[in-house]
Formats: C-alpha cells, sequence, structure tokens
C-alpha cells in the first residue's frame, strides 16, 4: 500500500453522510421506542433472539414461542396486544439482557442510516438521536455489521 495520502476529497467521497459519527444515547425513563409509533408496529425475532429470551425465561424456544410470540409475514415477532411492547414494564425492559437484535442495535439500522433526513426524523419520537454520547463511524458500522448478521 502506497503511505502516500491519499487526495482529502477522494476519502470524503467514499465515506457515507455520517463519516464523521454521530450523537445518541438513550435516555433513561424513556421507553419510546418500546411502543407502536410510525410504521414501527413489531418486535422480529431473528438468529438466536428466540432462544436467548426463552432461555432469559426459563422457557424452552418452542414455550416462548408458543406463549409470546406470533408470525407476521411469515417471520416470528413478539405478540402485541397493546401498542406496547409486552417486555416494557413501565418504562424499562424486562428482557433487557436478552433483548432482541432489533433492539439492541437501534437506531443503527440501515433503513435509519440511508439519508441523513431519515435519522432526523426519528427524533420525533427518540430523544436520544443527535444528542449524549458520539458515535464513531467504525463504532456504527459495528453495529451495522451485527443488525445484518444471520
Ligand atoms: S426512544 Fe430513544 S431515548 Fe427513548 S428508550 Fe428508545 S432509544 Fe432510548
Ligand atoms: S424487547 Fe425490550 S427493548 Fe425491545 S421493544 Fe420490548 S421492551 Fe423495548
Amino acid at each position: 500500500m502506497s503511505d502516500r495520502a491519499e487526495p482529502r476529497g477522494r476519502r470524503s467521497a467514499r465515506l457515507p453522510w455520517y463519516g464523521e459519527g454521530l450523537r445518541f444515547s438513550c435516555l433513561p425513563g424513556c421507553g419510546a421506542c418500546c411502543t407502536k409509533h410510525g410504521d414501527c408496529d413489531w418486535v422480529y425475532l431473528e438468529g438466536d433472539d428466540a432462544e436467548r429470551i426463552a432461555a432469559h425465561l426459563g422457557l424452552t424456544r418452542e414455550e416462548f414461542l408458543e406463549r409470546r410470540c406470533e408470525k407476521e409475514d411469515g417471520l416470528d415477532v413478539l405478540r402485541m396486544d397493546g401498542p406496547d411492547c409486552p417486555f416494557l414494564e413501565g418504562s424499562s425492559c424486562a428482557v433487557y439482557a436478552a433483548r432482541p437484535r432489533q433492539c439492541r442495535t437501534f437506531p443503527f439500522w440501515r433503513e435509519n442510516l440511508r439519508t441523513r433526513s431519515a435519522w432526523e426524523k426519528l427524533h420525533e419520537f427518540c430523544p436520544g438521536i443527535g444528542a449524549g454520547e458520539p458515535h464513531s463511524l467504525e463504532a456504527i458500522r459495528a453495529r451495522l455489521d451485527e443488525e445484518s448478521a444471520g
């Protein structure tokens, strides 16, 4: 690899719009993203989510899927009997240590990072967007990789 500095313009052109990082901190006592809002109606279970949450609750995967989940477009989702996630207790998550990947990786989802305006729109319900802790490009990419992991 050449040790010559890459022209600044070329390097910048390859960076996504959030190349200099983004600010986000989850605010204690909020819980707004655990309630239906906008187009977000479901908590999807992917990869080993169901198995992990089942173990956290002392259930087998099959028991958990039967008692607490349903299918939406062929995918496993938490059964929502109201606007709130069934694991939302007050403003806390009852399965926080085992929460689904969707919840762990929010708000660093591909769809939210597609454009700056998509990111900024999240602020309509999430007060942590654009505030608090800085997240570097590398950290954001790691979250995107986690979101995409099978
Ligand atoms: S809406 Fe944002 S600040 Fe509120 S609980 Fe969710 S991630 Fe945290
Ligand atoms: S599983 Fe927990 S973090 Fe995820 S939506 Fe439900 S209450 Fe919120």
